[in-house]
């Protein structure tokens, strides 16, 4: 590879330059004589690093609400929980439904177990009768033959089911 202007063999590294409008292959001395090729000195790379939708995690206190509604689950047995607890403290459903400003409607679907309460509901239950109604989903014991809620182990399990 040879300089375009003076001819010479060009050692190392060679430069694009316009000079009076002609685009140029010259040496290192030669390449101060026009100016340098914009074009091709660009470096490609700079177009591909634009990162592409990477998303960002916002931990803003708006978030916080529906995590929570997200994490915590009515414990199972809640129309059970509900119905001693308001008749412990001698409560008519709906001295309840006053107490927590909901329906009587919506107090005996949720003591019937046709309703689940939603959030709200259970917090002002939970407050207004002492009780631990929402659990976080962790904690929620999965009811798949856990041995220490019977008292047997798996060992008596498998027995139990070969007789
Ligand atoms: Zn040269």
């Amino acid at each position: 590879m040879n300089c375009e202007i003076c001819g010479s063999k060009i050692y190392g590294p060679s430069k694009r330059i316009i000079l009076e409008g002609s685009k140029l292959l010259v040496c290192m001395k030669c390449s101060n004589l026009g100016e340098p090729d914009i074009n091709t000195e660009r470096y490609p790379s700079r177009t591909k690093r634009r990162t592409l939708g990477t998303p960002v995690r916002k931990r803003t206190g708006e978030s916080r609400l529906p995590r929570e509604v997200e994490e915590m689950e009515v414990a199972e047995n809640f129309p059970k929980i509900i119905k001693e607890a308001r008749e412990k403290k001698k409560m008519s459903q709906q001295d309840l439904a006053r107490t927590v400003k909901e329906r009587l409607s919506i107090i005996q679907k949720i003591e019937l177990g046709k309703m689940t309460p939603d959030l709200r509901i259970s917090r002002a239950l939970e407050h207004t009768l002492r009780i631990k109604l929402l659990l976080p989903r962790s904690e929620i014991p999965v009811e798949t033959g856990k041995p220490d809620q019977t008292g047997l182990t798996l060992g008596d399990v498998i027995q139990y089911k070969k007789k």
